[in-house]
């Protein structure tokens, strides 16, 4: 059975697919304090992710990787929206992001373009996709001292 396609609205597709075809932050970074890596293996995405902290702040974030465009848009929206922000601040977007996906919660204002990848909440097997960069970030701000 192929995977379910959600249908987006044209303004939330347009953002998307730009971060889609044009991804930030797309790279490594030869400093990174962290590399961290994870794999969606039901629609076989995978995502590199590299942090560099400095003073409890994100200073520089690059990620790359292969997969559905869902996953990828969510990855490169990801390190727009962290991008200089504290480690805290990143868990407390990474929180309201899931809550959006995983319990319909109204997009936050702090989550920013995030919002566009709302319509992915009613497909639970997408939702793997949407959250995979967020799952790998998570292992490196516990590493760098947020509470689980
Ligand atoms: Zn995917």
């Amino acid at each position: 059975m192929p995977i379910p396609e959600p249908l987006f609205d044209d303004l939330y597709r347009e953002i998307i697919l730009d971060h889609y075809r044009r991804p930030r932050n797309r790279g490594s970074l030869p400093e990174a304090t962290y590399r961290l890596e994870g794999v969606n293996p039901v629609c076989g995405d995978e995502i590199h992710l590299d942090l560099e902290i400095e003073d409890g702040r994100i200073a520089a974030i690059a990620f790359d990787g292969q997969g559905c465009s869902i996953s990828q848009s969510s990855a490169s929206m990801l390190t727009d929206q962290l991008k200089g922000r504290t480690i805290d601040e990143a868990d407390r977007i990474r929180k309201k992001f899931k809550a959006m996906l995983m319990e319909g919660a109204e997009p936050d204002p702090e989550i920013g373009d995030l919002e566009a990848l709302q319509g992915v909440a009613k497909f639970p097997v997408r939702v793997k996709c949407a959250l995979l960069s967020w799952n790998v970030l998570q292992g490196g701000l516990q590493q760098a001292g947020v509470p689980a």
